[in-house]
């Protein structure tokens, strides 16, 4: 262990804070490390493996492209990627999707779509998008700039023209902030790595409101909240509102990655030939992976991810912790103990959690079972008691 950490630290450029363990394999929501030691796994990688590792179904489905066609170039039709957009169209209501690689991909479509759709309507002048504070977008030059966070904007200036920032929640500022040159709203309805903030409903629905009175395009970010996680399909479907663009990523492909951006009425033509493109972009082996995720996210699992969040929020609270979220994307904290310890306490206990700044944070996979969130919470109760 120790030589691979080396190697790592010599050949990996170090950008991760990586804690200090390897695992090599796992499956469904366990996971296994060098020694064997099992690890109950309330990360699913940061919300991506959305039926655990390994889930045999997603395996065979991947497998059996895997063995047909690994790739071929997006000027040719393939069946799994039209597959796997009639099915989100179906899911969803939307029109039309461009498939990319991530989450940052998907939100860099949805801000040039954006644009395009104001530049197409109204000219050179309405370009502004509007994000929130405390949000995260990606890492890319023109998500990084969306993301509503100061820690981000260091090093790499000069930042992309054209986005301003209103505090969550805020509806007065929100207002104020609407210009003639305002083209999109974009926004997390669960702030995922600004550490688990639910945004409020009349924070949502005045947004929508104003977003549609004004023309100006409502952009929902459901890269983490999205694809079952907190309990509806996607997050969005929690309040009464429709989105002109939807983005996700993470757990749609199951654990390849894949950036879906979804386009409803009013954008479903903005994207024209020649606009946007990827080389890697709705690739068959990913989408036929992701079509096996999509399908099983039926209306039985996304009952039970709102009672398993249910479950596990009200045992939190009865430990003493304060907790956040919705669903199966939980944050919590205590008084007796910051997150980040509460993460190696409990690694040391073989618990596997995430952190979103001062929460700590869980994400299971959304098939975990009542008995591996017992043992789970078992080993989470003691580590806050001691
Ligand atoms: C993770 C995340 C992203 C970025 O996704 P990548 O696949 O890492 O590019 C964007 N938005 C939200 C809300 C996220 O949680």
């Amino acid at each position: 262990m120790k030589k691979i950490i080396e190697k790592d630290k010599q050949f990996i450029a170090g950008t991760y804070n990586r804690q200090n363990k390897i695992f090599v394999k796992g499956k469904g929501s366990k996971l296994y490390d060098e020694q064997n030691n099992e690890y109950l796994d309330f990360s699913a990688g940061i919300a991506v493996n959305t039926f655990g590792s390994c889930d045999n179904e997603f395996q065979k489905a991947v497998k059996k492209q895997l063995s047909k066609l690994q790739h071929i170039s997006n000027i040719y039709y393939t069946e799994p990627q039209i597959l796997l957009s009639e099915l989100i169209c179906k899911k969803t209501g939307a029109k039309k999707v461009f498939f990319s690689n991530s989450g940052a991909e998907a939100n860099e479509c949805a801000i040039k779509a954006c644009r395009k759709y104001s530049f197409d309507k109204y000219g050179n002048d309405r370009y502004e998008i509007i994000t929130l504070k405390n949000s995260f977008h990606g890492r890319t030059m023109a998500t990084l700039t969306a993301t509503g966070q100061d820690d981000y904007h260091k090093y790499f200036n000069p930042f992309l023209k054209g986005f301003s920032y209103v505090e969550a929640n805020n509806i007065a500022e929100m207002k104020k902030a609407v210009t003639s040159h305002t083209a999109g709203i974009m926004l997390e309805t669960i702030q995922g790595e600004g550490g688990i903030l639910v945004l409020n409903d009349d924070f949502i629905k005045a947004v929508a409101v104003i977003a549609k009175e004004n023309d100006i395009l409502l952009i929902i970010d459901e890269v983490q909240t999205g694809n079952g996680r907190t309990g509806k399909l996607y997050s969005y479907m929690n309040y009464n509102l429709q989105p002109d663009i939807i983005t996700t990523a993470k757990g749609l492909g199951g654990g390849l990655p894949i950036g879906a951006t979804m386009f409803f009425e009013k954008t479903e033509n903005v994207l024209t030939f020649g606009s946007h493109g990827s080389t890697f972009g709705g690739n068959p082996v990913i989408c036929s992976g992701a079509y096996s995720i999509l399908s099983r996210i039926d209306d039985d699992l996304l009952k039970s991810v709102t009672e398993k969040g249910n479950y596990i929020m009200e045992k939190l609270t009865s430990y003493g912790a304060k907790t956040f979220g919705k669903g199966l994307m939980i944050g919590f904290t205590v008084d007796n103990k910051d997150n980040k310890t509460i993460q190696k306490e409990c690694l040391d206990n073989k618990l596997v959690v995430l952190t979103a700044h001062d929460k700590v944070r869980l994400l299971p996979p959304l098939n975990v079972s009542y008995k591996e969130i017992d043992s789970a919470l078992l080993i989470i109760k003691e580590c806050i008691n001691n």
